[in-house]
């Protein structure tokens, strides 16, 4: 990749599938927002009564995604972040890291040591800042409810921006302004809701992340594994490149060292 960071420690991103990640930074492996379901296992989002989601398998078993996780991080607990299936399989006595809001909803899923962030927690060497940031347009923002993202600190390591289920706004803005990550995750599936707002980035918005961020290795996720998510990496692609623009969109599985 060509932005080069300048004399800071290696972090390794592994995007699983949609906005499932596993992140190696300062020394620990966090498992960010695990959706671990096979393929149609739960509700489309847009067909009514049918399992449709997610439109794709897991790139590997359970057992490797998970054997070597010291944390769980989590955005909001929507099931295509948090799964029935994530509920079951993971130890429930890691370090899970959540928003105030799903506080009650993970300990209802008997983890032990849950930590509501309202706003910093640390864990071991690393800081994690709660960013806001808003899951569509004002009018619809009570059915989907309050979503975080969590920016990672670290001495000597590139500082990490995870945005979350965020649309751009002023707020995502000001994050970048206040944080100036070396690295941005951005979820940009385009995702339509209920057939008609856009609850996602998509191809434009990402743009707009980027350049606001010129230096910032842009990374995106959160693309086919749902049936309402109507960008492809393709067609994000296709718009950096008419941009100029540099992106990494990793397939399921793969991962970037940086
Ligand atoms: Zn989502």
């Amino acid at each position: 990749m060509g932005k080069k960071q300048k004399k800071m420690k290696q972090v390794e991103i592994q995007l699983i599938r949609n906005a499932t990640l596993k992140l190696s930074y300062a020394g620990k492996t966090i498992l960010v927002d695990p959706m671990l379901s096979p393929k149609n296992s739960f509700m489309s989002f847009v067909v009514p009564n049918q399992n449709l989601n997610p439109t794709k398998d897991l790139p590997f078993s359970i057992e490797k995604i998970t054997q070597d996780i010291d944390a769980v991080l989590l955005t909001h607990s929507h099931p295509d972040h948090f799964d029935q299936k994530a509920m079951e399989v993971l130890d429930k006595d890691l370090p899970f890291y959540t928003q105030p809001a799903d506080n009650e909803l993970v300990k209802n899923a008997n983890f032990t040591q849950v930590e509501s962030i309202s706003d910093t927690a640390s864990f071991y060497d690393i800081n994690i800042v709660r960013t806001s940031g808003k899951h569509g347009p004002a009018e619809i923002l009570p059915q989907l409810g309050e979503v975080s993202g969590f920016v990672l600190k670290a001495t000597d390591y590139p500082t990490i921006y995870i945005v979350g289920d965020c649309i751009w706004d002023d707020e995502i803005e000001a994050n970048i302004e206040k944080f100036n990550p070396e690295i941005i995750i951005t979820n940009s599936g385009g995702a339509i809701f209920m057939g008609k707002d856009r609850i996602l980035m998509d191809e434009k918005e990402t743009i707009k992340v980027a350049k606001k961020a010129p230096n910032a290795q842009i990374i995106s996720v959160h693309i086919e594994s749902l049936d309402h998510c109507k960008v492809t990496r393709e067609s994000l692609k296709a718009a950096f490149n008419r941009e100029n623009l540099e992106i990494f969109i990793p397939k399921d599985g793969e991962s970037l060292t940086l």
